[in-house]
């Protein structure tokens, strides 16, 4: 089979084209199948954007970022979260997106795998085949809170594994790992010779509890994050990764020739984001005022939600008391009731058919609407 052969399609997509179809033709639509924040961009951001537009220069900046950003994404870490990392490390790139295309060119050779969490974020497994590589899909369950263990890396790591990868807090479950076991993962990964790659995307949207960073267990960990959810910048297109010292030339290579370097635009813009708390405090407490409405609405309709979600805006629930196939129960629910929601089978394949996910990143009124509208549907 060829390559690309191998690349799946994201099938949420197919529920998200009849949706629209839908719509088209005059249905309201409840979207909460999308994982992409409802709220405009900061305007201060948008603002820095404009003056840049008018006075600042929009060529090229260096393959590995404006050094400005970089200097401005270290300063941020050592608040954050008390770590120190050299503006070297830090790579700025065309989203968390642009990031996993990087370090998996720089990282991957064919007949050399990654190891993920089953259910996780689709994306990945691709990323990983489009550079040669295999993806060992790991099942995770509610006793690991979904997220990969130091055990689960010791039964499934092979000679020619390369990395494990932690998505914390998870999509499509939005747990948080425990402190420990992300120490002990990472230095599962350490001792075989590893690496750690955590994809922090969703830090600053947790609720009650703050997440850590990777590196302030393992220095060594590659940290994915990028500007897309924390701070409503999906178009802008603009992310990093923080790579260990031995990692920075052969990534360096990589994007000069994949990329050239990160919209200079996004860059300018995304220093005035790291300085914005307010608007950021105020989606996290809207988020989690919708997340706190579906704890408490989805289990009454039927929905069982095994381990309390803290983060993202995400939740991970089990229709098995509802339906033998969260497929068919989504697509029936889009049909008859006009609610979209995830079927598990996007994000693997271990008991992907008794789970779907729900995405919180719509309007608190939408979403009771959704609710109103699934138990009507429920009731037949
Ligand atoms: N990582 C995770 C876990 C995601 O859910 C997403 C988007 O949904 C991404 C990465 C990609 O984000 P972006 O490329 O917009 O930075």
């Amino acid at each position: 089979m060829r390559r690309i052969d191998r690349i799946e399609p994201f099938r949420v997509m197919q529920l998200l084209e009849r949706a629209k179809l839908l719509e088209a033709e005059g249905r309201k639509i409840i979207h909460m199948e999308i994982g992409e924040p409802d709220f405009p961009t900061p305007s201060a951001v948008i603002e820095a954007a404009r003056d840049h537009l008018k006075f600042g220069d929009n060529f090229y900046t260096p393959s590995t970022g404006n050094p400005e950003l970089q200097q401005a994404l270290g300063a941020w870490y050592k608040q954050e979260y008390g770590v120190d990392v050299s503006a070297e490390r830090i790579l700025v790139t065309p989203g968390t997106s642009g990031a996993f295309s990087l370090i998996y060119a720089a990282l991957l050779d064919a007949g050399e795998s990654v190891l993920l969490s089953d259910p996780g974020y689709p994306c990945q497994r691709n990323f990983i085949r489009l550079n040669g590589a295999e993806p060992i899909n790991i099942p995770v369950g509610p006793g690991t809170r979904y997220h990969l263990s130091a055990e689960l890396i010791e039964q499934y790591w092979q000679p020619h594994s390369r990395a494990a990868v932690v998505i914390n807090p998870s999509n499509p479950t939005g747990t948080l790992i425990d402190d420990q076991a992300m120490q002990a993962v990472a230095r599962a990964c350490r001792d075989r010779g590893g690496y750690l790659v955590s994809d922090e995307i969703y830090h600053g949207l947790t609720y009650g509890t703050k997440a850590r960073c990777a590196l302030e267990f393992d220095d060594r960990a590659i940290v994915v994050n990028g500007f897309s959810k924390r701070w409503a910048m999906t178009g802008w297109r603009i992310g990093w990764v923080i790579v260990p010292e031995a990692l920075i030339n052969a990534c360096r290579r990589v994007m000069q020739n994949i990329f050239i370097a990160a919209p200079t635009l996004s860059q300018h813009a995304a220093i005035t984001a790291l300085g914005v708390d307010d608007a950021v405090a105020r989606m996290q407490s809207a988020y989690d005022e919708r997340r706190r409405y579906l704890l408490d609405a989805l289990p009454q309709l039927g929905f069982d939600i095994v381990v309390e979600p803290q983060g993202a805006f995400y939740i991970y629930a089990n229709v098995s008391r509802l339906a033998d196939d969260s497929r068919t129960f989504c697509w029936n629910l889009l049909e008859q009731a006009g609610v979209a929601i995830t079927p598990g089978e996007d994000f693997g394949a271990f008991r992907s058919a008794e789970h779907v996910r729900f995405s919180y990143a719509t309007g608190l009124e939408d979403i009771r609407q959704g609710v109103q509208r699934i138990r009507e549907f429920l009731q037949g």
